[in-house]
């Protein structure tokens, strides 16, 4: 299905005799009239047939660290192309990259023509910086879905590693195939409560619960990141139950606990350093590996061992520091660490 320039139709979408596509991408169902694009900004319908027109169009490119995705436990200490188009098929109050997620006049926006081959040269011109594959995140990747999926499909062809950072809101056929092709996720879990998703995210809960699922099932290395937004999704019991659900996956699957700061339509100050420290407190009684983002607290981004509880790597600013990993095992206790693991 790889095309060579950086035009291809759209899948998932269904022609209508009105002229209008409905697309079936995700749960939103959108049905786009002639000339218009659906709810998440990307996908048009041109002359009654839908075209992905991000597709191979970049906002943002950069070589990131990994721990920046955030991925603690994905090829620790590497680096990874980033690239991002814009536009969203949630609408959270909150957004912290609003300005590409849902940028108020797209056809304004700068964009980089980045075809998968063009982004493969990249990746090999980056080896040097220990750059090991592409991660599609900054926006919603999966609304980009068919350059994802081509792109993943060459990364995986040329040895190369693909990561997604989502929120997980994409119908279980698109999901399952792209994950064939797709090494890593994080995967954004807005908060444990319905209708928190509903009214702040316009998102639903089961979706992106049954996609973190699929995706621990498949095998994809997947660690979950939370925005604790203070009155919001910040219940105790709710991060209680998330961490629950979560270990039931796997125990030592991780969980990044993010401090919120007032963004797009939300102007509630920022979470509270003790809001954070208590999920985080609360989420370790069932996963064995929590960490907090956005916020300074002391040891608060190493890892430990899930078994003797001693320091395996510490990090500072993205740098990574072995301390005490041996072939992916606590050098005091032999207990192997959840992770996928490249030059620690
Ligand atoms: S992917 Fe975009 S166009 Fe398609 S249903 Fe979802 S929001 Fe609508």
């Amino acid at each position: 299905m790889r095309t060579d320039g950086v035009h291809r139709e759209a899948e998932y979408a269904r022609r209508r005799t009105d002229g209008s596509v409905e697309c079936e991408l995700c749960d939103r169902g959108c049905v786009i009239s002639p000339g218009r694009t659906g709810f998440c900004g990307g996908r048009r319908n041109v002359d009654g047939r839908m075209v992905p027109e991000t597709y191979a169009r970049a906002a943002s490119v950069a070589l990131d660290p990994m721990e920046k995705k955030p991925l603690y436990h994905f090829y620790p200490g590497s680096t990874v192309l980033s690239l991002g188009t814009y536009g969203c098929n949630l609408d959270c109050s909150f957004c912290q990259n609003w300005q590409i997620s849902h940028p108020q006049n797209p056809g304004g926006m700068r964009l980089v023509d980045l075809a998968p081959e063009q982004m493969i040269v990249k990746i090999r011109d980056n080896s040097h910086r220990n750059c090991v594959g592409a991660a599609f995140t900054y926006a919603e990747p999966l609304i980009w879905y068919e350059y994802v999926l081509d792109s993943s499909q060459l990364l995986q062809e040329e040895g190369l590693r693909s990561v997604l950072v989502t929120n997980g809101h994409i119908r279980s056929a698109p999901w399952k195939r792209l994950l064939r092709y797709v090494d890593a996720c994080n995967i954004d879990v807005k908060g444990f409560n319905p209708d928190f998703y509903r009214s702040e995210c316009a998102g639903d809960l089961d979706v992106v619960r049954r996609n973190v699922e699929s995706a621990v099932s498949a095998g994809v290395h997947v660690e979950v990141t939370t925005l604790l937004v203070p009155d919001g999704n910040d219940d105790l019991g709710e991060i209680r139950d998330m961490a629950a659900w979560l270990a039931g996956l796997d125990p030592e699957l991780p969980l990044h606990l993010s401090r919120y700061f007032p963004h797009r339509r939300m102007r509630r100050p920022p979470t509270p350093v003790e809001t954070i420290t208590a999920a985080r407190d609360v989420a370790r009684e069932k996963l064995r590996h929590v960490y907090v983002g956005n916020v300074m607290v002391q040891d608060a981004s190493d890892t430990f061992c899930a078994g003797c509880g001693e320091r395996l790597m510490s990090r500072s600013a993205f740098r990574v520091r072995t301390v005490n990993l041996s072939d992916g095992r606590c050098r005091r206790c032999g207990h192997p660490l959840n992770a996928v693991l490249c030059g620690v």
